[in-house]
């Protein structure tokens, strides 16, 4: 089982990349669980197929200890199992908490065992490192992140702090840097920054995704790229970073066997 992170700020395109690289994943023939861990419940709404599953924190808020897999889990596009953690009722409660409380539940409801997927895909905000969103690093959780950024300033500065939160872990076997994904706006320089960035630490830039318009539309359509426009570009660019993730994780994978 490959298990891939994705950090970033809030906004930058973290889901649309999880969710491309699912559909890809799928398309290729993996069987992809796609757990979204952004308070905002929103990762898996382009592959859940217009049916996101109830947030694991609201079906245990509800249900409390009677909350099964099926609550949870629902099979979307290419048969990806989408997941959302969920987030703290506003005010109470600590989110990177409500994170971990979610990856427990699912352990404990051996949702692994059972659906036996080839990839989980963690897709978590990365404005806040604290403990609790560095708990897909830190728990040995994740084998891989990929941190998804674009060339403006915030975005350069989370990746920053990701990169030091992966760092501060990586002596105790956790989690790797697989690298950085750009996903551009367009800024000036961006290429050229975001690879200084990667370069500073210590890993490479995987791929450049284009900004493109078939996001928006396939986004109308509550679908990825991947399963709307199948042939358009941006679909084999998302099939192109979904091989290169593949290659880095196997690749890290072997070396660590
Ligand atoms: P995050 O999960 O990081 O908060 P999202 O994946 O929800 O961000 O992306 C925010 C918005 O940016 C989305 O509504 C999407 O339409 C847009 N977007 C993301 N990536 C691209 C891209 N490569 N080209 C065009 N629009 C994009
Ligand atoms: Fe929880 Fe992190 Fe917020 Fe602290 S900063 S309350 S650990 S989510
Ligand atoms: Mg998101």
């Amino acid at each position: 089982m490959i298990k891939i992170a994705l950090y970033g700020k809030g906004g930058i395109g973290k889901s649309t990349t999880a969710s491309n690289l699912s559909a890809a994943f799928a398309q290729k023939g993996c069987r992809v669980m796609q757990i979204g861990c952004d308070p905002k419940a929103d990762s898996t709404q382009n592959v859940a197929g217009g049916e996101q599953p109830r947030t694991v924190l609201d079906a245990l808020r509800e249900k409390g200890g009677a909350v099964a897999l099926d609550d949870i889990v629902k099979e979307g596009y290419g048969g990806i199992l989408c997941v959302e953690a969920g987030g703290p009722t506003p005010g109470i409660g600590c989110a990177g908490r409500g994170i971990i409380t979610a990856f427990e539940k699912l352990e404990e409801l051996k949702a692994y065992e059972t659906f036996k997927p080839d990839i989980v895909l963690y897709d978590v905000l990365g404005d806040v490192v604290c403990g609790g969103f560095a708990m897909p690093i830190r728990g040995g959780y994740a084998d891989q992140v990929f941190v998804v950024t674009s060339g403006e300033k915030m975005a350069l500065y989370a990746a920053a702090n990701i990169a030091l939160a992966i760092e501060n872990f990586k002596n105790r076997g956790y989690a790797s840097f697989g690298g950085v994904i750009l996903n551009a706006r367009n800024v000036e320089r961006e290429n050229e920054l975001v690879e200084e960035f990667a370069r500073d630490a210590g890993t490479q830039v995987v791929k450049v995704i284009p900004r493109s318009s078939f996001v928006q539309r396939a986004e109308e359509q509550k679908k990825t790229v991947v399963e709307a426009y199948p042939e358009s570009d941006m679909a084999r660019e998302y099939l192109d970073l979904a091989d290169r993730v593949l290659g880095i994780c196997t690749r890290e994978e072997q070396k660590n066997a």
